[in-house]
């Protein structure tokens, strides 16, 4: 989608530090980490939030979760935050659908 960030960033036109990549998702470490491993993991198909998954695109979204669950056990990570805000209210800055992967230090609950 033209004038999506992670759009650019999935096509290369913005330069990313990837973790992983298929045919479906994309993986990167966040510019501004929130903890000491910090990643973002994004469908390639542009889904504007959790909000917009359907049972159109639901397969794509739990794609991804099988690479969180693969690209944190081959970093060595056995405990971390799967986290994805939806609307500005909640922290939305890039309306394109990605989840958050923390680790590497204590959280707090109930998050801020
Ligand atoms: P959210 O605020 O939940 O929409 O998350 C968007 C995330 O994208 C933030 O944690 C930003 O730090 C991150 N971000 C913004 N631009 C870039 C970029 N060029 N490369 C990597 N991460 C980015
Ligand atoms: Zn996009």
């Amino acid at each position: 989608m033209q004038d999506c960030l992670f759009c650019k960033i999935i096509a290369g036109e913005i330069p990313s530090n990837k973790v992983y990549e298929d045919d479906l998702c994309y993986a990167f470490y966040d510019i501004d980490p929130q903890a000491p491993t910090h990643f973002l993991v994004i469908p390639k198909q542009h889904i504007q939030s959790v909000a917009a998954v359907d049972e159109t695109n639901s397969a794509i979204v739990a794609h991804c979760f099988e690479v969180i669950a693969k690209v944190t056990k081959e970093l060595g990570l056995d405990s971390f935050r799967v986290v994805s805000n939806i609307g500005e209210q909640a922290g939305q800055s890039v309306f394109h659908l990605h989840f958050h992967v923390l680790a590497g230090r204590d959280m707090t609950w109930p998050p801020g």
